[in-house]
């Protein structure tokens, strides 16, 4: 972690915003510190950045208590599974990735136990092929988001998606684009629909000029990942 990676995140997300008429104020930057240490995300901190992102129930959870003192909102990312629902709800402002009415209900119960009312986003597979997670079939689709909408527990906030790792720019371009117009129809039907969670070190410029509000970024902040 250094604190020039992040001043470099941050102008590019204005350079990029200004070019396309949005505000930099609309793409909040969530830094995805899977893998590192307390101490990296505690120089994160002093550089100025509040949101944070992990992918593992237990790692959050963990490092949330570590940093119980720190003024941080935390993001889960992952795929979560219903006995891990416990270690993400209550410390996660937002949770990225609901992939199934299942997993809704799953995270309805433990808000209802713990009184709070959970930010919820859901996860799309925009390509096929690429990710393992995420929901595909529209009616399955309209009918979580009908559940989390009625929910006094649940709050859906959005959609989320990760791009194919390809090269083709217009491949993952169609991604982003993919989940702005499943937005739009969701706010159509007169659900409450804000956010686009999408780019990532990768590709967050163009997340970000199809109309992401939130991107999620890891390594270009923090540096590789070393995984055991
Ligand atoms: C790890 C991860 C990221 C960040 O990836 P980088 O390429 O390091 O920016 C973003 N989103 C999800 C869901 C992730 O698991």
């Amino acid at each position: 972690m250094n604190t020039t990676n992040i001043s470099h995140i941050l102008s590019e997300i204005e350079e990029v915003t200004t070019a396309c008429n949005r505000s930099a104020a609309d793409v909040n930057l969530i830094a995805v510190s899977k893998t590192f240490s307390v101490e990296d995300i505690k120089s994160a901190i002093n550089a100025g950045l509040i949101s944070f992102g992990e992918n593992k129930a237990q790692e959050l959870n963990i490092k949330a208590k570590e940093l119980n003192d720190e003024k941080i909102e935390w993001h889960f990312i992952g795929h979560l599974q219903s006995n891990k629902v416990k270690y993400v709800v209550p410390v996660a402002e937002f949770i990225h990735s609901v992939d199934s009415l299942k997993i809704a209900i799953e995270i309805e119960k433990m808000a209802v136990k713990l009184g709070k009312r959970q930010k919820v986003l859901l996860e799309i597979k925009t390509a096929p092929e690429e990710s393992k997670y995420g929901l595909t079939d529209k009616n399955e689709i309209f009918g979580i988001i009908k559940y989390i909408s009625n929910s006094t527990s649940l709050d859906f906030q959005g959609l989320m998606t990760i791009a194919p790792f390809v090269n083709e720019e217009a491949e993952i371009r169609k991604s982003f684009i993919t989940l702005r117009n499943l937005k739009e129809e969701v706010q159509k039907l007169g659900y409450f629909c804000k956010h686009l969670s999408m780019g990532m070190t990768s590709d967050f410029k163009i997340a970000i000029e199809e109309g992401a509000t939130m991107v999620r970024i890891g390594s270009a902040i923090f540096g590789n990942r070393i995984y055991n």
